[in-house]
């Protein structure tokens, strides 16, 4: 009796052989069976319906999985971001020129003649953080805490200067 699992397992490098070749002859009609295939509207909603469907069974795994990213990518920001702040910090004297706050999360580089802020607008923080230790940290900026920034940012003047006076 013919078996064909048999005889397709004895012979499976002549099949292979056969298709092969058979495709190379065809290759273009095949081709463009396979294009008009895949343009039929009905096959093209039935592969979207089918898309659709899979992505709303893993919708959770999904959205488990870009959120996984955004974490990893906004972590790895700002440690960056931190080391390179850090590196500067240390650059310059470590605490602020006014008051001698110390923590790194509330210091700022302050442009001391105040006309940063053309330069700064044209790098992000990470940028003018490199900008900074490139240069070998210029000594036209200097380090301030945030309160104090912000006073002589607003006011003109730091309530500091006035103790000390
Ligand atoms: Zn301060
Ligand atoms: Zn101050």
């Amino acid at each position: 009796m013919f078996n064909v699992k048999e005889y397709s397992k004895i012979n499976k490098k002549k099949i292979q052989k056969y298709h092969k070749k058979y495709y190379h002859i065809h290759k273009q009609e095949l081709k463009e069976r396979r294009k008009k295939y895949n343009q039929n509207p009905i096959v093209k909603n039935k592969r979207r319906k089918r898309r659709r469907e899979y992505y709303k069974k893993n919708k959770i795994k999904f959205a488990k999985k870009s959120l996984d990213y955004y974490y990893r990518i906004r972590e790895k920001n700002i440690m960056s971001r931190k080391e390179r702040k850090m590196e500067v910090i240390n650059g310059y004297d470590g605490k602020c020129v006014c008051c001698g706050e110390a923590n790194w999360e509330f210091l700022t580089v302050d442009h001391i003649k105040n006309d940063g802020a053309e330069e700064r607008k044209k790098m992000t923080g990470n940028q003018f953080y490199e900008y900074i230790i490139k240069n070998n940290f210029p000594k036209k900026y200097r380090l301030l805490c945030s309160n104090c920034n912000w006073s002589r940012g607003t006011y003109g003047y730091c309530p500091h200067e006035k103790e000390a006076k």
